[in-house]
């Protein structure tokens, strides 16, 4: 997507330990256009495809998913809480996930009521760096006993596992752009 990938050599920096920064229009501030494009950029990529729930996780996920929502008839979005909350009572699912930013393990966990059997779901995050996050994600849609129409990712890093190991897990995975190299601080794609 020659838009996005514009964006993030315009305004991507690249910092320490393989981690690319895209807070003024992804992470912290949200560029709407930008969602939008990437929005209609999701239902070109999966189009014919019936989905009922995008599934996300909070909370840079969550402009995406809602955004794209508007593409696919505004279907529900769901986001796997990475917290426990008081808020979050009665049966969950629940996956454990190791953060590559935060270098910390925790569990991601949906209330069963929002995804049911059969439900076919369309998966989005942000970033896709070593996979652990969409594992998470595609554990929980599985313990509902739904379907994953496939994963879609804004910026896959694709000198890291985690896109060629779903890929040959035989997951439909579409990355909006997928980063080659982010060595020395310069940006390539692929
Ligand atoms: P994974 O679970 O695939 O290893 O990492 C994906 C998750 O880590 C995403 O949800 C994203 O929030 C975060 N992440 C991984 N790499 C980067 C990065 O280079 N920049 C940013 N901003 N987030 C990243």
């Amino acid at each position: 997507m020659e838009l996005l990938k514009q964006r993030i050599l315009q305004d991507g920096q690249v910092r320490q330990g393989g981690i690319l920064k895209v807070d003024s229009f992804l992470n912290h501030r949200m560029d709407i256009p930008l969602l939008r494009a990437i929005g209609q950029e999701f239902a070109n990529r999966f189009a014919g495809e019936q989905v009922d729930t995008i599934l996300t996780i909070e909370a840079s996920g969550i402009g995406v998913a809602a955004i794209t929502s508007l593409y696919f008839q505004e279907v529900p979005v769901v986001f796997a809480k990475k917290t426990q909350s008081k808020n979050l009572d009665g049966a969950l699912y629940t996956a454990p996930v190791h953060s590559y930013t935060k270098g910390v393990d925790y569990t991601i966990q949906v209330a069963q009521q929002y995804l049911k059997k059969g439900d076919r779901v369309l998966i989005l995050d942000d970033f896709l760096a070593n996979g652990q996050a969409l594992q998470g994600l595609l554990s929980i849609v599985e313990q509902a006993g739904a379907v994953a129409v496939g994963c879609g990712i804004v910026i896959e890093k694709g000198f890291q596992p985690g896109g060629a190991m779903l890929r040959e897990r035989g997951v439909h995975l579409e990355s909006l752009a997928i980063l080659s190299s982010i060595a020395d601080g310069q940006i390539t794609f692929a």
